[in-house]
């Protein structure tokens, strides 16, 4: 039985959507938390969940964070996500992804997806043949193409925020720097950090994927164990969520932890342990926010320039993020929510004043007025 006071617990979402074809082997949900900003906008993840309560409650939790996400990046979206109950190995089809694009075609706006855990471009492809309401779709079919440059450029932007706070330097030289993951994102952001001349240790699980990095940047690397306890500037995680936690948190002599991977802090209070211990947090939908900002130029007309420029924006918003959490005497995690609640707030008070005839939600009284 549907139940609606999970959808209170988890964020009293505007609409959670069951989408279901049995010939196509279609299960889904898709969650919209919040609009007040512009359309929902989140990836669709497919994965086996355990239960269909367990799918509800992950795609009610994805869907509120984006609409933080794109709060504190100071977009005009909302926040939504989707998710379809399958395997991803063994599951996907033509027809399954079709299915799913016509239900986010049915929503009309109010819903964009995208590529999430578990789908891909080629996925994103058989859903475009549905809805139009699709980003992150291949180049050649007039998407942005892989988001993780943009996602790693905002990331370098956010470290340097957090070093002009935590050191009053604008340059990384010399400063060290642990990255913790070196694919899509860690890549690129080794890449930049090598550029402004930082010292960089990395690791990887993927050994292949370490040996290639070290030896193009000539860094250095340590087990993945051991990139926790490094004597480094900067810890910064772009692999896996939850890595601040109980067992790693004493490990760290960083000042600073800032990464792109998703949902750093394994729960709240670490945010709080953090800052207790002197070491500066860069919240992380904030830092990690250059691969959606990127994806968002697509509804607005693409240009890599304008990606790159929006992705510089992370340096300000971060600056914000710490003025706040000085100013209240709260952890960064924290101030972070509520810079993007108050633009949520005022922007949607902004939006109460009533737009005369030019109000689109007035459009069928303008004609019926004309004739
Ligand atoms: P990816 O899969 O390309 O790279 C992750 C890397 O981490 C892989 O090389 C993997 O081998 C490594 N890894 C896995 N477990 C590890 C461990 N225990 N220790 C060390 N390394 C480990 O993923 P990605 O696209 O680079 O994303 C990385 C993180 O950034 C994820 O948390 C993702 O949600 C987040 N993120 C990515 C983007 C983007 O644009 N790709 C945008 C926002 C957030």
């Amino acid at each position: 039985m549907f139940k609606f006071d999970i959808i209170e617990e988890h964020g009293g979402h505007e609409q959670v959507v069951l989408c279901t074809n049995k010939d196509a082997g279609l299960k889904a949900i898709i969650a919209i938390h919040n609009t007040t900003l512009g359309p929902a906008l989140g990836g669709t993840r497919m994965w086996t969940y355990k239960s269909d309560e367990d799918a509800l409650i992950d795609v009610l939790r994805l869907s509120k964070g984006m609409t933080y996400k794109a709060a504190a990046a100071g977009l005009n979206l909302g926040g939504g996500k989707a998710v379809i109950i399958g395997d991803p190995k063994k599951d996907k089809s033509e027809a399954l992804f079709r299915a799913f694009g016509r239900f986010i075609e049915g929503l009309n706006g109010r819903y964009f997806t995208a590529e999430d855990v578990g789908t891909d471009v080629n996925d994103m492809e058989f859903i475009n043949m549905e809805t139009q309401y699709v980003t992150g779709i291949d180049i050649g079919h007039g998407g942005s193409g892989d988001p993780s440059p943009f996602t790693a450029h905002g990331t370098l932007m956010g470290i340097k925020a957090c070093i002009k706070e935590k050191m009053n330097t604008d340059s990384l030289k010399g400063l060290k720097v642990a990255v913790q993951g070196v694919g899509s994102v860690g890549k690129h952001l080794v890449e930049l950090l090598h550029k402004e001349k930082a010292q960089i240790v990395i690791t990887d699980t993927d050994k292949e994927r370490v040996q290639a990095i070290s030896s193009q940047y000539g860094c250095d690397a340590v087990s993945p164990e051991d990139i926790y306890s490094q004597n480094v500037d900067i810890f910064s995680p772009c692999a896996l969520g939850a890595v601040i936690n109980d067992d790693t948190i004493n490990l760290l002599k960083c000042s600073i932890v800032a990464g792109g991977a998703n949902n750093q802090l394994k729960d709240a209070r670490h945010g709080d342990i953090l800052k207790d211990k002197n070491i500066l947090y860069a919240p992380d939908y904030v830092i990690n926010a250059g691969g959606l900002m990127n994806v968002y130029l697509e509804l607005e007309g693409y240009s890599h320039e304008r990606a790159l420029n929006m992705t510089r924006g992370i340096y300000y918003n971060l600056r914000k993020v710490f003025a706040i959490a000085k100013n209240e005497n709260i952890p960064t995690y924290k101030a972070a929510d509520r810079m993007a609640e108050e633009r949520i707030n005022k922007i949607g008070k902004v939006k109460q004043t009533f737009l005369g005839r030019s109000g689109r939600r007035f459009n069928n009284l303008v004609k019926v007025d004309s004739k």
